[in-house]
This record gives structure tokens, sequence and C-alpha cells, in this order.
């Protein structure tokens, strides 16, 4: 039985084909064409999945079914994405139906946040684990909780949402509307933020552009402000792992995204701040790691999320 997930970006879509153990089949990464349309994208997107079965010579028949990862606000349950900020012909589309209509099989469809988390917890950072929490940390900062082998979606399905926690009362605005969200501190443009206020306040600048890959190398080639301005993205993370230490008590937290990249400089000022805040007891058992499955992540949380829509 073969199994198809894909993790549909705004700029690309990655697919993977695997069987219920998770071995990989074949993989693709491929634009997603958002600006020619929602329509011509969902045909594209079919396009792809099925070249996707085809690289790895096998059939359609031989497919159970697709898990789909996607830009929220969603509903899983539904199977409707709601109005997702970077496409604005998207309002209120029945995806999963449309696909389901289309491939003729099952289809699953989750945020793509939540699906990054599933398959870290099937496949990566978070194997073995019974509950998990995994950050993204992007040009924003996504999230998902597995509690028990299961995305936690709540009420609503829009648990997970884990950049918007307020960190800062009354801090800077989030895109979200709020003030203060872990996102404008702990995403990649809040690491550059944090290096420019140190810069300005020291008043020399020695960078041509600042950007998070820089900061990266900088410190770690012993740049004092670089290696600063990614201490102080990483306590404000601990801070707010802290509270989800206490909250959800889960064996593994993921960090992952393009920041991680930097590894310990970054890990480490988290690991000591959930240690000075958490419940030791929370803490004992309690690792924090960087994500392990990189680009193909989400895709696999999206067939893995199939699997279990199917129970198998
Ligand atoms: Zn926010």
């Amino acid at each position: 039985m073969l199994i198809l997930g894909a993790d549909v970006g705004v700029t690309n879509t990655k697919t993977v084909l695997v069987d219920r153990q998770g071995e990989i089949f074949a993989t693709m990464n491929r634009p997603t064409l958002a600006r020619k349309g929602r329509d011509a994208m969902i045909e594209r997107l079919i396009l792809t999945l099925k070249d996707t079965v085809k690289k790895a010579g096998a059939n359609m028949k031989d497919v159970a079914g697709v898990g789909i990862g996607f830009a929220g606000p969603l509903d899983p349950g539904k199977g409707i994405v709601f109005n997702p900020p970077n496409l604005p012909e998207w309002f209120n589309v029945p995806l999963r139906d449309i696909l389901t209509q289309k491939l003729n099989m099952p289809v699953s469809l989750d945020n793509d946040a939540n699906l990054v988390a599933l398959g870290e917890y099937w496949k990566g950072a978070g194997r073995g684990a019974k509950s998990l929490v995994c950050l993204t940390l992007g040009t924003g900062v996504g999230g998902g909780i597995v509690l028990n082998g299961k995305i936690w979606h709540g009420a609503g399905g829009i648990a997970g949402e884990l950049g918007h926690m307020t960190v800062v009362r009354n801090g800077r605005r989030c895109g979200c509307g709020n003030r203060g969200c872990l996102e404008v501190y702990a995403s990649s443009r809040g690491l550059v933020s944090r290096m420019q206020e140190l810069l300005n306040r020291k008043k020399t600048v020695k960078y041509d552009k600042i950007t998070p890959e820089g900061i990266g190398k900088q410190a770690l080639s012993g740049d004092k402000l670089a290696k600063k301005a990614i201490r102080d993205t990483g306590i404000t993370l601990g801070v707010a792992i802290a509270s989800l230490v206490n909250i959800l008590n889960p064996d593994v937290i993921v960090v992952g995204g393009g920041i991680s990249k930097i590894g310990n400089l970054l890990l480490d000022p988290i690991r000591e701040e959930v240690a000075k805040r958490a419940f030791p007891k929370a803490v004992e058992g309690l690792k924090i790691v960087k994500a392990e499955l990189g680009d193909n992540a989400g895709a696999l949380g999206a067939a893995r999320s199939l699997m279990l829509s199917l129970n198998v």
C-alpha cells in the first residue's frame, strides 16, 4: 500500500510517496505557481502528485490516498481552506472534496505547520516520543502539537498557533493584529531586527545587508553581537517554551526552520531558560532538539495524517 503526501506552500510544493512504514519511494519539489490562480494551482498539484507516482515507477491505483498540507487558516474536519493571507483567490475552498473527486481516492487536509510536527513525530526528531511540540522558525513562527500520536486541533481547528503566544505585553505589532507575539521576536525577521537594534546601539555598521544566515555565520566565527542576537532570540523562545512545557509536559520539543540550523548557539539558551522556568519534573525527561527531516517533514506528516484518517 502506498500513500502520497503533499506540502503545498505558496512558493513550492513538496511531495512524497511512501509505504505504511514511511519508507520513501519518490519525492518532488516543484514551484506551486500560485500566481496562475486557484484552479490552475489545483490542476498543477494533481499533476505533481501523479508525476510523483510515475517517478517511483508505481501506478495511481496502488495509492491508498493523499494527505495534503496547506496554509491555514483551514478546517481539517471539513476539509475547507478559509483565507490564507498570501493566496487572495482562496476563500472557503473545499479543497479536500475537490481533490477527492478529481483523484477518486481518500484525501485529508491539515495545516502545514501541524503536519511538520506530525512528520517529525513519525519519522524525525520525535521518533519514539509520546507527545511533542514543534516550532518552525521561518518568516513567521509555525507550530504544531502532537499528543499521543495525534495532532491537537482544538475546538475550532486553530490549536498550535504557537507563534502567536504573547511574550511581551504591549510589545511590537504582529501580522495577526496583536502585539508582542513570539513570532515578532523569534522568526528570521525577529532575529534580524534584534541584530539591527544591537548594531544601532553600538553605532557601528559591519554588515552590508543583515540576513539570518549572515548572523549565523558571524556568530559561528565568534562575533559577539551576532552571538548576543541569537542568544536573546533563544531566551525569548525559552520563555515561551517553558510555558508549553508546564502546560503540556511533552517528551520532545522540536525546533525547526532556517534559524534552527544555527544549532546549539540557539538551542542552549532555550534549554537554560526552560530549565530555569519550568517545573523540574517536566524538564527531567525533556529533550529540546533540532528538526531532522528538513524539506520533507510536511509532506511526510501529510502522508501520516492520511493514514490516521483511514486507520491504517
Ligand atoms: Zn501574532
